[in-house]
């Protein structure tokens, strides 16, 4: 019996607690140790039908909802974060523009062989002059006969060096505001013209790639256009709502892999003759990181119910996102401290989980961006309500 999750949502926890178990953790240390890149983990993911969890049945999904993937999210983050941030690259940020904006061919094509888990998908906004402000990006597609000539740099690219495909965004038309001329194409890395330039070493996230990359007159035709020509902002906005609330369901996964490696800690370290959970110093903050955990589950889990049932939830999302991922780092942080010393050391998870949970007031929108979009967002429902009373 839960209030927060369904029958059906807590079989499927169960289920992916298992698969965690069997396929996961025996490898963690490996990934960790040597950088390694997970890909028969992402294959088997697909062959379990966890790809498929947001994507429709006619693809190879299961079409099960956001709600589906914060807890997938939660229960991979908890034991592998580096592993849930390619597959979420892969199956949600590439996977839902094409998902909600791609052509029945464009699904068959390059949608279901990612759910399956056969080939590897990638989401390509930031540049190296292009961050926060997406709108000013400077990679340029131009019109050439039946063609599009793509030429400029992504970087900070989950899975941008092991991708198959991916969706990229480049301006389309320069005399306009960059809001209205952004188209979105699905690129296939394999094609000349793009060109690693290097994978970056991360602080934490070890086994995924992060990638620079270049386009070099690289030629795509009009059919592999996602969502119409010029209307790659609009595709571009639509894909961050459900990739915040994707991030804090991770970001709940970390703090929740630290907290019980604390809890468990705490039990059995005895100083001063007695387990130091004994002294409120530590339970205390067992029972605030605890609470913290819980607050940012609801919230996930809110934003996730307001985007399965179609409602809007840009708010909600960046709300989800903020207060998870700054929650996650803290509790992290708190639960290294419990562990003292044997915290510091790699012969604890914790240590990882705190350079790991780091990325996330990062990725994905940082933190500061995030209650930019909060306070417009009170803002207009402000301005909205009063102009109905008057
Ligand atoms: C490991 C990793 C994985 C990533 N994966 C992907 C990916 O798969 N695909 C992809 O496209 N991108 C990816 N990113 C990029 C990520 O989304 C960006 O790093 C992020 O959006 C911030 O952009 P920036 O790094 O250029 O920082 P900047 O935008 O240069 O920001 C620098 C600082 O200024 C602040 N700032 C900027 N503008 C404002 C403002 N208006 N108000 C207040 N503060 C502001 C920021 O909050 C930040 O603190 C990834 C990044 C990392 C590190």
């Amino acid at each position: 019996m839960s209030i927060l999750f369904s029958e059906e949502e807590l079989e499927f926890r169960q289920q992916v607690r298992e698969f965690v178990q069997r396929e996961i953790v025996p490898k963690v240390d490996e990934i960790e140790k040597n950088n390694v890149f997970p890909r028969d983990i992402i294959r088997k993911l697909g062959e379990e039908g966890f790809l498929g969890i947001l994507h429709p049945e006619e693809y190879g999904g299961s079409n099960r909802g956001l709600v589906y993937e914060v807890i997938l999210a939660e229960e991979i983050s908890a034991v592998c974060p580096s592993l849930d941030m390619s597959r979420m690259s892969s199956a949600t940020l590439y996977g839902m523009p094409i998902n909600r904006f791609g052509t029945d061919e464009q699904k068959r094509k390059y949608l279901a062989p990612i759910i399956k888990g056969e080939k590897i998908g990638a989401l390509g906004i930031t540049e190296p002059n292009a961050g926060s402000d997406v709108a000013r990006m400077e990679t340029r597609a131009v019109k050439d006969g039946d063609e599009w000539v793509i030429n400029g740099e992504k970087r900070f690219i989950t899975n941008g060096s092991v991708a198959d495909y991916i969706v990229l965004f480049a301006i389309t038309d320069r005399t306009v505001d960059p809001r209205k001329g952004m188209t979105a194409f699905i690129i296939d890395t394999k094609k000349p013209g793009f060109k690693v330039i290097k994978d970056f070493e991360l602080m934490g996230m070890r086994g995924c790639r992060n990638t620079h990359f270049a386009l070099e007159d690289y030629r795509v035709g009009e059919e592999n256009i996602l969502g119409g020509l010029n209307n790659g902002f609009k595709v571009l906005m639509d894909e961050l709502d459900t990739e915040r609330v994707a991030i804090a369901g991770e970001a709940v996964g970390y703090a929740r892999g630290a907290f019980e490696v604390a809890v468990r800690y705490s039990m059995e370290r005895i100083q001063f003759k007695k387990p130091i959970r004994m002294f409120e110093a530590i339970s205390f903050r067992i029972a605030d990181m605890a609470t913290k955990i819980e607050a940012a589950r609801l919230l996930a889990l809110r934003a996730a119910r307001m985007i399965d049932k179609g409602l809007k939830a840009t708010k909600e999302a960046s709300m989800a996102k903020l207060f998870a991922t700054e929650m996650a780092f803290e509790v992290c942080d708190a639960a290294l401290q419990i562990l003292g010393g044997i915290g510091y050391t790699k012969e604890m998870s914790v240590e990882k989980l705190l350079r790991d949970s780091r990325l996330m007031r990062i990725g994905g929108g940082t933190s500061e961006i995030q209650r930019f979009v909060i306070q417009r967002e009170i803002y207009k429902e402000f301005e909205k309500s009063n102009r109905a009373r008057s």
